[in-house]
């Protein structure tokens, strides 16, 4: 029984006592930690803060990266820019990891958690394109940044430096680490990365790709991928003289591909073939005595794969002895299927919707109005570069594209995302990538990213209880037998893989 002033309290009088009481305990504690609420809300305000003041920086070193486009293992300038950028911010720089001169790993702070970001900056042939809504090369055939690398290195250099401006601030332990990550366009630098054990010590990785939309990538349409180089070696000759005499290395070529063709038909339908013929000869009078055809082949699981590629060698064997001519096999290189983490999509997620979308201003809404023209879409669709697409699904993968971050996300919990960085409708590696990319758009894209990195490593940093969950995701996903072996086995990076074209 509560007394008060000598008199019975009613029941609803004592409950409202009660909750007055409990409700004057929660004000005075919610009084007492309002500095120390208010000094984390500042603290978390302050990269991102740092990032709407460097936009200028950054919008110049996406620019400087964008006007001096470098395809895979050749990227020294992008790279160097983004290393000096690194240094100059106090990071500790190393640089040739895995027996890639463009590659580095800079980093900032000490102890756990290590925090990973992966920066690529290589471009791709045959797509320059000045920052125009109508196609226009900068230098004909040269090469452009048509898959918005340029935005998408620059982008996670912004967000480990915003990282490091919070850890500063806070005096807190914790690391961060930028991977410098050469030639994603069919290179696989991660992959080197990765199997020489550079993830190793590294808590979770984070990843951000340039799109159309603002949306968590939960690993969806992503394949497994090896690419393979056939070289088939005949016997020159005079090809009306002694055609008899003459054995083509071509000829070898096309069985193989007519063989391919004719498989198609019996293989798993999430399964992507595709091949270019790299050389197939020089002169239509002469014998084809050397001829290689460039092949990705690609499947949403490994093990299918594997079977893939093994049915994709015995034709080749086939070609070559029905040409009698001989072949030899190079695997390029090959990337792991993405390996899904919830737990980390649901935090990008939040933080995304923290950040809100890309908003343009009137110049930049008048060239993407003008593109959505080119592209024959509904100028509507410009309204989603400022909207945040709901959490996806995860569903199993029907056939699509491939990266190298797969590799990584077997190694290490690793979560990527898309900022609107491109005008809704257009497509990757094309001409309207490469336009809006060297714009102010794709810095505003690049600046919300290293948002969303600077958030979600400040949600890492104070709840640890985080990584560990996405540990215990990560590892009852990948199995307890999980041994990783690169699809690429022990080749050395294949420096010059886009030279030979
Ligand atoms: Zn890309």
């Amino acid at each position: 029984m509560i007394q008060h002033s000598g008199k019975r309290l009613s029941e609803e009088s004592i409950r409202c006592s009660l909750l007055t009481v409990k409700t004057k305990q929660k004000l005075w504690v919610l009084i007492a930690m309002m500095p120390f609420t208010l000094l984390a809300q500042k603290q978390t305000n302050l990269p991102l803060e740092h990032l709407d003041r460097s936009f200028h920086v950054y919008d110049q070193i996406q620019k400087e990266i964008w006007a001096t486009p470098e395809l895979g293992f050749l990227e020294t300038k992008s790279s160097n820019t983004l290393q000096k950028h690194l240094q100059e911010q106090g990071f500790k720089v190393e640089t040739g990891m895995a027996g890639m001169p463009t590659s580095f790993i800079a980093t900032y702070g000490s102890g756990k958690p290590v925090i990973g970001i992966l920066a690529e900056f290589d471009a791709l042939p045959r797509l320059s394109q000045d920052t125009v809504a109508y196609q226009k090369p900068i230098e004909e055939g040269g090469s452009g940044h048509g898959c918005g690398h340029n935005l998408l290195g620059t982008g996670g250099v912004a967000g480990a430096v915003a990282i490091k401006e919070w850890l500063d601030a806070t005096n807190r332990q914790g690391t961060i680490k930028v991977f410098g990550s050469p030639a994603e366009e069919g290179g696989g630098g991660k992959v080197y990365l990765a199997r020489d054990g550079f993830f190793k010590g590294v808590d979770v990785v984070m990843d951000w790709h340039p799109g159309t939309r603002n949306i968590v990538n939960v690993g969806n349409g992503y394949t497994a991928v090896q690419m393979v180089d056939y070289t088939f070696h005949g016997k020159a000759s005079h090809a009306a003289g002694s055609p008899h005499n003459g054995r083509s290395a071509l000829d070898g070529v096309e069985a193989l591909n007519y063989m391919v063709n004719m498989l198609r038909e019996h293989i798993p339908s999430a399964s992507r073939i595709h091949y270019v013929i790299t050389h197939g000869g020089d002169a239509p009078n002469v014998v084809p005595e050397l001829a290689t055809v460039s092949y990705y082949i690609r499947h949403p699981n490994r093990d299918a794969l594997k079977d893939l590629v093994a049915w994709v060698d015995q034709a080749a064997e086939g070609a070559a002895l029905g040409t009698q001519t001989t072949v030899e096999r190079e695997i390029i290189s090959g990337f792991y299927e993405k390996l899904p983490n919830r737990t980390l999509a649901e935090l990008i997620q939040k933080n995304l919707e923290a950040v809100g979308g890309v908003q343009y201003d009137d110049r930049e809404r008048a060239f993407a109005v003008q593109m959505t023209e080119q592209l024959g879409v509904k100028p509507s669709v410009l309204d989603r570069v400022a909207a945040i697409q709901p959490l996806p699904e995860e569903r199993p993968s029907t056939g699509g594209g491939s990266t190298d971050v797969g590799d990584v996300s077997w190694n290490v919990p690793t979560i990527g995302f898309d900022t609107a960085s491109f005008i809704p409708g257009s497509s990757a590696h094309s001409w309207h990538w490469t336009a809006a990319g060297g714009t102010t758009i794709g810095t505003k894209a690049l600046i919300n990213a290293a948002k969303v990195f600077a958030l979600t490593a400040i949600d890492l940093y104070t709840t640890p209880s985080l990584i560990e969950e996405a540990w215990e995701e990560f590892e009852s996903r990948r199995g307890p037998d999980f041994k990783y072996e690169p699809l690429l086995g022990d080749r050395d990076p294949a420096l010059n893989y886009q030279v030979r074209k």
